[in-house]
């Protein structure tokens, strides 16, 4: 079977001038490329009159042609009156879709949203579950053409409520099955590299391929094809060679982690963040129903400040340095007593672009382990690149570190064997 072709259209002014980011693309994209459709292109359009000529050329191009967006009540919303003249065929009224409209919404009867119930004349209405605006579908020469809503709820309802059983039903192109994982601290290019040696030296890996997300916080790694067996192996040689804490199995965060098992053990926890000012609370109450284990942070940036509200001894800053294992401990140790915590963390480094010295170079960070009774623990990192990024993997390492000495694991000892950059 020669592979299905597409192209993904998402329609609307908004993303063209700079409004919105397109998050449709890279959604139905993954999901199509899951499904052994090859995706020719993505493109964001203005509402306006070219529309018409692209989606010419997308059917001439493609098996499948997905549009989003623009199916709004709104006269500005034009898809469905392009959809229209691409079929030749004229709007039609859809009873039974707007009375199912306004059996979901009573206030819309009578408004202009009767608009949003008129469909092309050779196409199917999709009903939608999710919103007031159906989509549709229908079948020009050989491609099969789908419009659907553009807020992404409704798009992603109804791409799971029509779009993907069609491919499977109609095209018997079902999910290759995927092996989620979450890599922290370790780079973009290392992760390919690391890969794409993996792959090499095994043939089993041949018929398995791997895509990753970066994102902010953290690399997504995503698996395809061949068995779970085989997957899970790949994984198991990703984490003997990074460090199995740095490499999760499933779409999980640092913070997450470190929450859940705050919340398991009932314990409570404290910071006291220097070089990264706040950053490890802001993500920790990113997380709902934090309060239940999260004290605080102290934005702890001055070294007057460290010594007023932490108690570190003015002696060990003036001997040590503020970015040293000393002071890093002190500083751990100091918010854990202030905030009466079962756990605490701090960090403290320079984070750059200047002061580094030989000794201390841009990126030198401590990170500092304390908790009710327990011998409290400073660890070095040199972490790279630039200013924001020296900041995030301080954070995920602070994290990372204190979730598994919590749980009473040598901290220590592990992160010696951390392959991270
Ligand atoms: P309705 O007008 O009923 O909401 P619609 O199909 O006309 O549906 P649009 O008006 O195109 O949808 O988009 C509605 C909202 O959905 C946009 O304001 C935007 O917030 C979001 N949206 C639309 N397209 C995209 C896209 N490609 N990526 C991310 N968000 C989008």
């Amino acid at each position: 079977v020669s592979e299905k072709s597409a192209v993904i259209i998402s329609v609307g002014t908004e993303l063209t001038e700079g409004i919105i980011r397109d998050s449709h693309g890279a959604f139905l994209s993954s999901e199509l490329t899951r499904r052994n459709v090859s995706v020719r292109r993505i493109e964001q359009l203005p509402d306006d009159e070219n529309l018409l000529s692209q989606f010419s050329r997308a059917v001439a191009d493609a098996d499948l042609l997905i549009i989003t967006g623009g199916l709004g009540p709104t006269t500005d919303d034009i898809t469905r009156e392009v959809c229209a003249s691409l079929f030749g065929t004229a709007l039609e009224l859809r009873e039974d879709v707007w009375e199912m409209m306004i059996k979901r919404y009573p206030a819309l009867s009578g408004r202009a949203n009767r608009r949003q119930a008129m469909i092309p004349g050779a196409c199917e209405a999709l009903d939608n579950p999710f919103g007031t605006a159906p989509g549709f579908t229908g079948v020009l020469g050989t491609t099969r053409v789908f419009a659907l809503p553009g807020p992404p709820k409704e798009l992603t309802g109804m791409s799971n409520l029509y779009l993907f059983p069609f491919l499977e039903k109609e095209l018997k192109l079902s999910a290759r099955e995927v092996t989620e994982a979450s890599l922290f601290l370790i780079g973009e290019s290392r992760l390919e590299d690391a890969c794409r040696a993996l792959a090499d030296s095994n043939p089993v890996y041949a018929s398995m391929s791997w895509g990753t997300r970066v994102q902010e916080y953290r690399i997504s790694l995503y698996l395809r094809g061949s068995s779970e067996e085989v997957r899970l192996s790949f994984l198991q040689a990703l984490q003997k060679r990074f460090g199995a804490e740095l490499v999760q199995p499933g779409d999980v965060t640092a913070d997450s982690l470190l929450s859940a098992a705050l919340l398991e053990t009932g314990a409570s926890f404290a910071a006291a963040e220097s070089c990264t000012g706040g950053l490890l609370g802001v993500l920790l109450t990113a997380v709902p129903g934090s309060s239940a284990y999260f004290l605080g942070s102290c934005a702890s940036y001055a070294d007057s400040f460290k010594e007023k509200f932490l108690h570190v001894p003015r002696e060990i800053i003036n001997r040590y340095g503020a970015v040293s294992e000393e002071c890093a401990r002190a500083m751990a140790e100091g918010v854990l007593a202030a905030g009466e915590a079962d756990w605490a963390c701090s960090i403290t480094g320079i984070a750059g672009p200047s002061g580094g010295t030989d000794e201390k170079p841009v990126g030198t960070v401590w990170i500092g382990l304390a908790g009710k009774g327990m011998k409290s623990l400073g660890i070095r990192f040199l972490f790279g690149y630039n200013r924001d990024s020296i900041r995030r993997r301080s954070v995920v390492a602070a994290m990372v570190l204190t979730e598994k000495y919590l749980r009473g694991l040598d901290a220590l000892d592990m992160c010696r064997f951390w392959q991270y950059s």
